[in-house]
């Protein structure tokens, strides 16, 4: 077991003035901790934390990280309360001890990839620092390490979420060799038959193998120092599970994998790199498509190198890698490798999250330009998206200001729809609260709630807002049918018959199709919405008698269509002139009151316009007819359009039609249209019987709440 000296002994050798009394401290209060604690193997419990700050100093992170490693299980295990390590160790440790504990409550229960993918980046979020996670890697690493003397159930578990969640995020920090060891641990568990045979042919072919990588570094050396370069070459095997993903993804047989061995030149600058490739060019034929320039273009984790495969001594391909010093401990130790790199100038208070990116920002600003790169770290450090648990486990990723609402929906569109309550941690919460990275989220629901119009001001998804507004038009159409329903049986009943009798005997029906409606429900709805009113129906209904002549004023249900009446001129009185038809203009739409005047068509009698109507003006003034109204007591009806612009708000057009109800006025067709900034544009014919009641209209209209303006078109 590793003592306390080797950690202070390999802390010093990359970090002589490092604060050693701390890591002393630290070591001494972990032992005294986990006293009476013994691991699963038998072995004090103490060397657990030991070996993780050791993986640590493997990846040369500061004293702070090496101390949390030391106690990184005191606040889970023996109960030590956050303050004492505060007071004790400072902040930071307190901090970094603070989310490894956090993390470590966390459990992952599913398998499935997308899943997967969430929980990293949860992990990520929660993190704050990117230290916890390096912490966390280097714990997992120790267990994974310890695995045997676990039950075998727990094996596999355990290692399929190292495969699931640890390796991918070593690999998305770039910490090579943690990634490779851990997918190896991981392998032996998963895929144990699978393991043991890669084991048995790797190590069968070993002799061979190492004759084949000596005779083809010696070559490499020879070529380098020919031309007066420095480097060191070294090859070995890759790890299994890359060897075995390669067998799987293919298709293929282990004798079948020909670049098992990865060769690795490290030199000392950017342009020795091509200088070295093009030698080995030079000398094997390389494989075409298989070149990659990860200098000019990094890897999203940072990492950079020359790849190339050629075919080398007896026909065989080999993979070469070429990279500078810094690019291989890049390669190797991931944002580890910057981390330590910044300390030396840098107050550990100020390593929260924003400098670490910050700092990012500036060291891959002097290596190249890497976008890429960054806009990962960005994300996944970002104050940004949420990431909650399901009841069950489901990791569930949100935007940020997500509320249980946007979360219930995100689950289905029923429990939104129906939530009137949630819990977060097992404590009840408003709707309106906002949700945090780990919140383990449980939907109230109840069968009679319904979906509110305030909700459109809380929730974040799009997904969210428009069930909302599914939900609440869906209720409008069916509330605005049960009034239809209401308004027509009253009538139904004047005339002895039912709703119900009339639907059966298929009355209705005809009748719906006959106004242009595609069924009774959008007949129902059109009464319901106050677009047309229920007498109308009747009328088509029951048409009535036919009456004597004489009695010009009757008119037909046909005549609320809009087209042109014909009337005597009992309505209209023409100078000089007896009895003679007169038309309404369609163009301007007179309507008693209005100031009007005559124009004789051509066997078609008089056409009435208003006086100002400027196709009147055109017209041949020789054909112009003095005329006016008739006198009261004569009552004729006027079809008139009315546009209507409002905002586009529930339930508007109900109190519009209330108006149009309240002073006797039949909406003969409704026309309305949205526009993009929400507003409506809604055009009535209405029939009215005077000007004066249509300017009263006007001004009413004019008063509702939500309009913007009202005109006579
Ligand atoms: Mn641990």
């Amino acid at each position: 077991m590793p003592t306390l000296d080797d950690i202070i002994h390999r802390v010093n050798s990359y970090y002589p003035s490092a604060n050693t009394d701390l890591i002393k401290k630290g070591y001494e209060f972990a032992e005294k901790q986990h006293e009476k604690q013994v691991r699963k193997s038998g072995e004090p419990y103490l060397q657990h934390p030991v070996e993780v700050a050791i993986i640590l100093t493997e990846l040369k992170m500061d004293v702070s990280t090496i101390v949390t490693a030391l106690l990184h299980d005191t606040v889970e295990d023996t109960g030590v309360a956050l303050e004492v390590i505060k007071k004790e160790f400072g902040e930071d440790v307190a901090n970094l001890v603070d989310g490894v504990t956090k993390i470590g409550k966390i459990r992952f229960r599913t398998t499935q990839e997308k899943q997967a993918e969430n929980f990293r980046k949860m992990l990520l979020a929660m993190a704050k620092d990117l230290r916890v996670i390096i912490i966390k890697l280097a714990d997992r690493m120790h267990n994974m390490r310890t695995l045997q003397y676990l039950p075998s159930n727990k094996q596999v578990r355990i290692a399929q979420e190292t495969l699931d969640i640890y390796a991918p995020l070593a690999n998305r920090l770039g910490i090579a060799w943690i990634r490779s060891e851990l997918e190896d641990l991981s392998l032996r568990y998963v895929k144990p038959e699978i393991y043991e045979k890669l084991v048995e042919k790797v190590a069968k072919r070993r002799a061979e193998r190492e004759t084949y990588i000596n005779k083809v570094s010696q070559i490499l050396r020879q070529e380098v120092s020919k031309h007066g370069l420095k480097a060191e070459v070294s090859g070995r095997p890759k790890n299994f599970y890359s060897i075995y993903k390669k067998m799987e993804s293919r298709n293929l047989e282990y004798e079948q994998i020909y670049d098992i061995v990865a060769y690795r030149i490290v030199v000392g600058s950017i342009a020795e790199c091509y200088e070295v490739l093009g030698l080995i060019h030079s000398i094997w034929k390389p494989i075409p498509g298989r070149f990659k320039d990860y200098i000019a273009m990094p890897k999203a984790n940072g990492y950079q190198s020359l790849h190339t495969t050629v075919i080398g001594p007896d026909a065989e391909r080999i993979e070469i890698q070429i990279r500078t010093k810094e690019m291989h401990d890049i390669a190797e130790r991931g944002v580890a490798a910057h981390w330590i790199y910044k300390e030396g100038h840098m107050a550990p208070s100020e390593l929260n999250k924003f400098r670490w990116l910050r700092s990012l920002v500036e060291f891959h600003k002097e290596l190249r330009d890497s976008t890429e790169f960054l806009d990962v770290v960005k994300v996944d450090l970002s104050a940004g998206d949420v990431y909650v648990f399901t009841p069950r486990g489901d990791v569930v990723e949100l935007p940020p200001g997500a509320t249980p609402l946007d979360f219930a929906y995100n689950v289905h569109t029923d429990v939104g729809n129906r939530c009137v309550g949630a819990k977060v941690n097992g404590r009840i919460v408003p709707l309106k609260y906002n949700l945090k990275s780990g919140d383990t989220i449980e939907i109230l629901t109840s069968q009679t709630q319904q979906p509110k119009k305030d909700w459109l001001n809380i929730v974040q998804t799009s997904r969210a807002k428009s069930k909302i507004r599914q939900y609440i038009k869906q209720i409008e159409r069916v509330r605005s049918i049960e009034l239809g329903i209401e308004l027509l049986e009253k009538e139904f009943r004047k005339k002895g018959t039912t709703f119900q009798k009339l639907q059966k005997q298929g009355e209705l029906e005809k009748v719906a199709k006959e106004m242009n409606y595609q069924d009774i429900d959008g007949l129902v709805m059109a009464v319901g919405y106050g677009f047309i009113p229920p007498k109308q129906v009747i009328r088509k209904l029951f048409p009535p008698l036919p009456e004597k002549s004489g009695q010009p004023l009757d008119k037909s249900a046909e005549s609320v269509r809009g087209e042109t009446r014909v009337f005597t001129s009992k309505a209209i009185k023409i100078k000089g002139v007896g009895d003679v038809l007169v038309r309404f203009a369609k163009c301007c739409v007179p309507v008693p009151g209005d100031p009007i005047s005559g124009f004789i068509t051509r066997g078609r009698g008089v056409s009435v316009h208003r006086a100002d109507c400027s196709r009147l003006l055109s017209h041949d003034e020789e054909r112009r007819v003095e005329i006016e109204w008739e006198a009261e007591g004569v009552k004729t009806e006027r079809n008139v359009k009315v546009r209507v612009l409002s905002i586009d708000i529930p339930g508007i057009l109900v109190k519009m039609s209330e108006v149009f109800g309240s002073h006797g006025i039949n909406i003969v067709k409704a026309q309305i249209r949205t526009t993009k900034d929400k507003k409506a544009i809604n055009i009535f014919e209405v029939s009215v019987t005077n000007l004066p009641q249509l300017q009263e209209l006007i001004k009413e209209m004019e008063g509702v709440e939500g309009v913007i303006s009202v005109e006579r078109l």
